[in-house]
């Protein structure tokens, strides 16, 4: 006889430009589970959704959990998304437009599933396991390729009418700036993203100002990434760090504009650059926060630096899917 299971296990996947990652978690949010996979966005929208799907599979596989006890499933994606009706809009970096995300999903494995934007997964997921647990209001910013933001406000991620909201690494910080990979002028991600960085990193090799780096890894944009900035600081080269020191104030000064209208109690930071410098991007953006913020607000809030790494995206879907969906059936 055939033993009805109960649906009590969650799954959170993050979907990112070069690789995915699915967790399975039990009803006590315990990891059972995980699969990564390379992303491969070349192959399209169609195969593309199989690959999340068999990546899904595989962390089942790996937990000795059956679909039939799935009771939601939580996806992370870049880009902007109709929340609603669960599509990634547009995705620059698969080159995917109007992919179909949670209906695909929840065709392949017979239980619900939500969307949400990466980062704002990334930040639930601090803010129930991680670095912000409990705040009341705590604003992400996660410097990468570009720069991250999320928000979760009283419990809830913040959002905007159809998609997600909370895009710091577009906030205008001068009127006619460098130009923005948004097409735009003069916003904060053309200043201070890893990008940004690197570009600044590969001129001051070039001019023999960053020996370190040019030895370690050229002056090729593409491989000066955060681990390799990171090491030529360690071994001194000044330039690198003041090129990274000003992109963390600046980074910090735009989130003074942020902390004035949202008054967080946590300001979180992470994303690869802040993992491998964190005691530079907290001291800076904690300084330059404090010296901007409306008097009042001083002191009001904290400055903390992300714990979770990779997980965050993965244990923050599944417990965002969770909320959803047992709120919408309460409701
Ligand atoms: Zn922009």
């Amino acid at each position: 006889m055939q033993v009805a299971r109960k649906k009590d296990h969650w799954v959170g996947f993050d979907l990112g430009g070069t690789k995915m990652m699915a967790c399975v978690y039990d009803g006590d949010n315990r990891p059972k589970g995980t699969s990564r996979r390379r992303t491969k966005g070349q192959i399209g929208v169609k195969a593309g959704l199989k690959r999340i799907a068999a990546t899904i599979h595989k962390a089942l596989g790996e937990a000795g959990v059956q679909p039939g006890q799935l009771a939601g499933i939580g996806i992370g994606c870049p880009g902007p998304l109709d929340l609603d009706r669960g599509i990634m809009l547009e995705t620059p970096n698969l080159g995917w437009k109007n992919a179909a995300v949670a209906g695909a999903i929840e065709k392949a494995f017979g239980c619900p599933a939500v969307i949400a934007n990466d980062v704002d997964g990334g930040v639930y997921g601090e803010y129930r396991f991680g670095a912000a647990r409990k705040a009341r209001c705590v604003v992400g910013v996660f410097p990468g390729t570009g720069i991250g933001g999320g928000c979760v406000y009283e419990g809830s991620i913040l959002r905007g009418k159809t998609g997600s909201c909370m895009e710091i690494g577009h906030f205008p910080v001068t009127p006619d700036g460098p130009l923005c990979g948004c097409g735009r002028r003069g916003c904060l991600e053309a200043y201070a993203s890893r990008l940004a960085i690197a570009a600044n990193c590969a001129a001051a090799a070039y001019r023999g100002s960053a020996p370190h780096l040019l030895e370690d890894v050229g002056t090729d944009i593409a491989n000066i990434r955060s681990g390799a900035i990171a090491r030529a600081i360690r071994a001194g080269d000044r330039a690198v760090e003041d090129i990274v020191r000003e992109a963390a104030r600046r980074i910090g000064w735009t989130m003074a504009g942020v902390v004035n209208l949202l008054a967080p109690d946590v300001v979180l930071l992470g994303g690869g650059l802040v993992e491998e410098m964190p005691e530079i991007f907290q001291g800076e953006v904690e300084n330059s926060l404090d010296g901007r913020v409306m008097p009042s607000l001083k002191g009001t809030y904290t400055v903390t630096v992300a714990e979770l790494g990779d997980d965050a995206g993965v244990t923050g879907m599944a417990a965002w899917a969770r909320h959803v969906i047992e709120g919408s059936r309460r409701s």
